[in-house]
């Protein structure tokens, strides 16, 4: 069912993504992944730019821009070539930077997350031009080496960085991976939003014997995560599961069980629908609080946040991915909003993005790998996109 993407002289997807495990690319390193990029592009005609981005306090970051065309529509490929760290190599099969091929899986740190789906993405981009020529229209990568870490000097800046050149995108696919058990599984069309609060709650230390004489902060903090807990905040969407709270810890750091503390902290993370912006949320959660504290000394901060919830709303360009997964693989993808953030979140400002890509199961895990076969077949379903993006 698979069409074979690579031609003679055009590098496989397995060829790239094995180049690219070779490089070490452990953020906020990039050892030479990007060239891998860049002459896989360059090589197929396309403009290739290299942007280092920097900014106080986190470490100079290589990012790289291509396009090939001049007019539109323009369809953007984005990706990362960073990686998280191998952990314990000793644990590992084989060294996590070799790329070794064993039992039809290609091996190492990055194979799905996601040097693998950038790799699928570049083979079928090239064959499209090898075959078409440059298209009607404009095809463009948007690779950073900054997704794993702080994601500062990376595809928030870049997509900024092409805004002042005068670029547009008209649509993007980011190849994360998406699918949990297997190749046709799943295609994001959005992403929660994520917002993290910070309870302090003062109250006065004493003797437990004389609790007349103190304040216990616990009992208004019982009270008020209970109030945060207990009105859902909202049914969800239907495209989205409800906003969820969860409490990630409680502390008030007592060893003794004579003494009523003087403080208790409390932090907890939501991650929210696109029923809400991140300012009503805070709203919501600020007025629970006030109500629950009563007399009690609170104070509620939130940490900033760049997590807003989006969806791509199902249409032509979510059915052609989908299409496109169907006609390769013989299986029709589940539309889904789930999972943690990604840069999808930056990158739907600028223009619907949907993310599809590799087998996520073995994501920074030990024994990262991806099948072979697949590698190929995301190709096909890339290039099938391409085609009846520009046909
Ligand atoms: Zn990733």
């Amino acid at each position: 069912m698979t069409t074979p993407v690579a031609k003679p002289g055009n590098p496989s997807a397995f060829e790239i993504a094995r180049d690219l495990i070779r490089c070490a690319s452990v953020t906020p390193r990039d050892e030479g992944a990007l060239d891998v990029v860049a002459r896989v592009l360059g090589g197929a005609g396309f403009k290739v730019e290299r942007v280092r981005f920097s900014a106080p306090g986190t470490p100079d970051i290589d990012n790289l821009y291509a396009r090939i065309g001049d007019g539109g529509p323009c369809l953007m490929f984005a990706g990362h070539t960073d990686v998280v760290p191998a952990g314990d190599a000793s644990a590992w099969r084989f060294d996590p930077f070799s790329g070794v091929t064993a039992d039809g899986m290609l091996w190492g740190r990055g194979a799905v997350d996601m040097k693998g789906g950038l790799a699928a993405s570049l083979a079928a981009a090239i064959a499209h031009v090898a075959e078409h020529g440059t298209p009607r229209g404009s095809i463009a990568f948007l690779v950073t080496g900054d997704e794993e870490g702080p994601a500062v000097n990376g595809t928030v800046k870049l997509l900024e960085w092409a805004r002042e050149r005068g670029e547009h995108f008209d649509h993007c696919i980011l190849g994360e991976p998406t699918n949990p058990h297997a190749l046709g599984d799943m295609i994001k069309i959005g992403r929660r939003g994520s917002l993290t609060g910070r309870l302090v709650v003062h109250g006065k230390q004493g003797h437990v014997g004389y609790p007349h004489l103190a304040e216990n902060p616990i009992d208004p903090m019982m009270r008020i995560l209970t109030a945060l807990k207990s009105a859902p905040l909202d049914a969800g969407t239907a495209h989205f599961e409800p906003s969820n709270l969860e409490v990630t810890t409680v502390d008030v750091g007592n060893p003794a069980t004579n003494v009523i503390a003087g403080a208790a902290r409390a932090t907890f993370n939501i991650r929210f629908n696109d029923l809400w912006t991140p300012d009503a949320l805070r709203a919501e959660i600020t007025a629970r609080v006030t109500g629950a504290a009563g007399a009690a000394r609170v104070d509620l901060t939130f940490d900033s946040t760049n997590a807003v919830a989006f969806l791509t709303s199902p249409g032509p360009f979510v059915d052609a991915v989908a299409s496109a997964v169907e006609a390769e693989t013989g299986r029709r993808p589940v539309l889904s909003t789930s999972g943690g953030t990604s840069d999808a979140r930056f990158i739907q400002a600028f223009c619907p993005v949907v993310e599809f890509g590799l087998v996520g199961a073995t994501m920074h895990a030990v024994d990262e790998r991806c099948a072979i076969a697949d590698l190929g077949t995301l190709a096909a379903i890339y290039g099938r996109v391409i085609s009846a993006y520009f046909a």
